[in-house]
């Protein structure tokens, strides 16, 4: 069987923790594809030739998680070569057997544009701040202005910027537990799984 999901958003808004419960809810393999483009911005030198060769110890390498990791890769991502070098690796992760769950900020609009089932993940900027501070410390309002950062290089960008597909259902995790709002994305996929 094959069954795509669409988990798009800005940072920090619960694409992660969402897309890793869906998985294992329905027993579909997921891609964080933040971290191909983290893993470009890591490895330095030229980031096209970067992306070309990105390898699974690339993938794996510790330091990928830190808001530097997080803002190098937003810089390379604005590069149309290093966009073009990823896509065939997540179209055919998103179409492998058994069914596949993408999370990233073009997957519904460039990636996988027929995804049976598409998503836009949301928050309000101060929240998404006070998550992101509460998992990497420092002062919450530094955290603020990477994350505005973040979404204006992301959103303005000319090549996949990050904005909703227009057939994606908007699940703004704002005023929401993620328990509340993985229980409504399993519900969206439950129903787009039926025939
Ligand atoms: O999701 P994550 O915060 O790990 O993504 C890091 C950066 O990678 C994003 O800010 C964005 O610039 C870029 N990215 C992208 N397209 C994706 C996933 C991530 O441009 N599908």
């Amino acid at each position: 069987m094959q069954f795509t999901v669409a988990l798009d958003g800005p940072a920090a808004a619960g694409k992660g923790t969402i897309s890793k419960a869906l998985a294992r809810h329905f027993g579909f393999a997921h891609l964080d594809t933040g971290l191909l483009y983290r893993a470009v911005g890591a490895k330095g030198g030229d980031p096209v030739t970067a992306a070309r060769g990105l390898t699974q110890a690339d993938l794996a390498r510790e330091d990928l998680r830190s808001l530097e990791a997080g803002a190098a890769a937003s810089r390379v991502a604005t590069i149309p070569e290093v966009r073009q070098a990823l896509v065939r690796f997540q179209r055919d992760f998103a179409r492998r057997d058994g069914g596949a769950v993408l999370d990233g900020r073009d997957i519904g609009t460039v990636i996988c544009p027929n995804a049976e089932v598409k998503i836009f993940v949301t928050a309000s900027p101060e929240i998404r701040a006070h998550r992101r501070w509460l998992e990497v410390g420092g002062e919450e309002a530094d955290v603020l202005v990477q994350v505005r950062e973040r979404d204006a290089r992301d959103m303005n960008r000319a090549d996949a910027p990050l904005k909703p597909a227009f057939d994606a259902v908007m699940l703004d995790t704002t005023a929401m537990s993620i328990d509340d709002a993985t229980r409504i994305a399993i519900s969206l996929v439950e129903a787009g799984l039926r025939p």
